[in-house]
């Protein structure tokens, strides 16, 4: 007998033990799940189909051989049925009328063509051919029986490939991606089984690929949860390599080869598997990380939407706040120049007092709702040709009382000629106020002195003063919003740390750029900002 002749036999025990094992395997593991009792039905046709097929080529007899493969017949007829039936539930289509239809059909000559499998209209007998020594003939029916077979195919190809292209899916892309190779494989292994019952003189050698599509089958319906094509490859790789190896050690001559091929099997497994398992896991960081930066950007905008929230709030309450505040101004002004009568001398002090927290709390609300309008983007910027060295000269003029109180001195030399450029006045206004309103505050005594410098592209001013300076690590904070320095710990002065961020907004507004200096705590500290002749718009 031709040395070849054991291909055949052996790839149907492979296809056979291929299948059972899976069987076995999706019995023990996934039974429950509906669509595993249709990959399970899948096996056991194919393991009934190549068991079959395994006895009928070993067999002695015609009468064997003939009872074999009648046998195989009926796993051939169901095989194809069984794969059609779980592509639809697969799919999700078995419930759909119409495929439920065609399913009733199906199964109804799928049983016909069992029923005559009994009968010689089927497999009429054996004869040699090539070097087969009993090769089935067909009956009248085994052509019928063909057609439906194709039929079976093609339609589950046509569906699996029509959701291949439609689904956005990545997974459920590579699932039916996978499926449809597995039924691709089979198609080429499978078909070089029927020309010689035509009397084509072609064996079939392709048999030994319906394991591989068994394989994949199982795979594609198991693996969907985990499909990356990383680990796909990286698993059939060494699926591939184990079954490979295992046939080897199956086909040795003598013990020491046993021994050796035994070894390079477990070696193999380990290999591989520590392979997948590293694959997999540097895939599952990836997803982990992938998940932390949705769930990262999830937080962000949620956190955006409590800040606009925030804003909102802020906007109203401080809106509420204005008119009273205004209101009460308005009558401390009243009674301090005597509207309701003479003021006695102790009340003139009280009224002093309530002036100034009503001032102070007038100042608080007007930055929380300069805040509000520029997170809400509602600040209007009119930005006009000025002199700039008139707007410090009156800033300095409104100070000169307070500094005087402090015995701080205010070093202005105003230039003899005017520094004109284009800004909104009103805001450059309240950031050279709030400079010097800070310089003044945050020094007990000594200078506060006030520079002007143009140059080619801009107007630059700085306010230095001879206070509290500060450390570098707190100067990067100074401009954020309610940020109050490490070098105001511990002093008694008052503030919210807005002042700053409000000044930095209206500055940006106008191209321009701030900064803070200081060469340490103690030392005296520099606030400066400058502004561009031309404003790109
Ligand atoms: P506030 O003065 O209300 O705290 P600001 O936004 O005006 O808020 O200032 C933010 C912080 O910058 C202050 O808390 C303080 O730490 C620091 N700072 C501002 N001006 C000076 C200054 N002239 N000298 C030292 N530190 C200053």
């Amino acid at each position: 007998m031709n040395s070849f002749f054991w291909y055949f036999p052996l790839s149907a025990l492979i296809n056979a033990a291929t299948s059972i094992v899976l069987g076995f395997y999706l019995i023990v593991t996934n039974y429950r799940k509906p669509l595993v009792r249709y990959l399970f039905y899948f096996c056991f046709t194919a393991a009934f189909w190549s068991s079959g097929y395994f006895l009928w080529q070993i067999s002695e007899t015609a009468e064997a051989a003939l009872f074999w493969s009648r046998i195989l017949m009926f796993g051939a007829i169901f095989s194809s049925l069984s794969y059609f039936h779980l592509v639809l539930v697969f799919l999700n289509l078995e419930k759909v009328k119409i495929y439920k239809g065609i399913l009733i059909i199906f199964y109804f000559f799928s049983i016909v063509f069992s029923i005559t499998n009994l009968t010689p209209y089927f497999v009429s007998g054996v004869e040699p051919r090539l070097f087969f020594k009993f090769w089935p003939t067909p009956g009248p029916l085994y052509a019928p029986f063909l057609v439906l077979f194709a039929i079976h195919v093609i339609f589950a190809s046509v569906l699996l490939l029509k959701k291949f292209i439609k689904t956005s899916n990545k997974e459920r892309k590579m699932q039916t991606g996978l499926l449809l190779i597995g039924l691709f494989v089979a198609f080429i292994g499978g078909s070089t089984n029927y020309p010689l019952w035509y009397n084509i003189p072609i064996a079939p050698w392709g048999n030994g690929l319906v394991t591989v599509y068994v394989i994949l089958t199982v795979y594609a319906i198991l693996k969907y949860r985990f499909m990356d094509i990383r680990v796909v490859l990286a698993e059939l790789f060494t699926g591939l390599m184990i079954i490979i190896f295992s046939v080897d050690v199956a086909l040795s001559k003598n013990t020491t080869e046993l021994i050796f091929r035994l070894f390079a099997l477990v070696v193999m497994m380990i290999f591989g598997s520590l392979l997948v398992r590293s694959v997999r896991r540097e895939i599952q960081r990836r997803e982990q990380i992938t998940e932390l930066a949705r769930s990262l950007e999830e937080a962000n905008i949620s956190l955006k939407k409590l800040d606009q929230q925030k804003t909102e709030f802020l906007s109203i309450a401080s809106h509420q706040l204005r008119t009273p505040l205004s209101i009460l101004n308005g009558y401390i002004e009243l009674i301090k120049d005597g509207a309701y009568g003479k003021v006695k001398k102790q009340m003139s002090g009280v009224l002093r007092n309530m002036d100034e927290s009503n001032s102070r709390l007038i100042a608080l609300v007007d930055e929380f709702l300069n805040i509000t309008r520029i997170e809400q983007g509602r600040i209007k910027y009119d930005f006009l040709k000025y002199d700039i060295s008139e707007v410090i000269d009156q800033v300095v003029k409104e100070f000169k009382e307070r500094a005087l109180q402090k015995n701080i001195k205010i070093l202005w030399n105003k230039p003899n000629r005017s520094v004109e450029l284009f800004f909104d006045k009103e805001k450059v206004r309240h950031v050279i106020f709030n400079y010097l309103d800070n310089a003044i505050k945050y020094s007990d005594q000594g200078t506060v002195s006030i520079f002007l410098k143009d140059d080619n592209e801009g107007v630059g001013i700085k306010i230095v003063d001879t206070g509290i300076g500060f450390e570098r690590s707190d100067e990067v904070n100074f401009f954020q919003k309610f940020y109050r320095g490490e070098n105001v710990r511990g002093t008694n002065v008052n503030g919210t740390g807005l002042g700053l961020y409000v000044c930095s907004k209206f500055i940006e507004a106008h191209q321009g750029r701030v900064w803070a200096r200081s060469v340490g705590l103690g030392k005296g500290s520099e606030f400066g900002f400058w502004l561009p002749y031309k404003i790109r718009t």
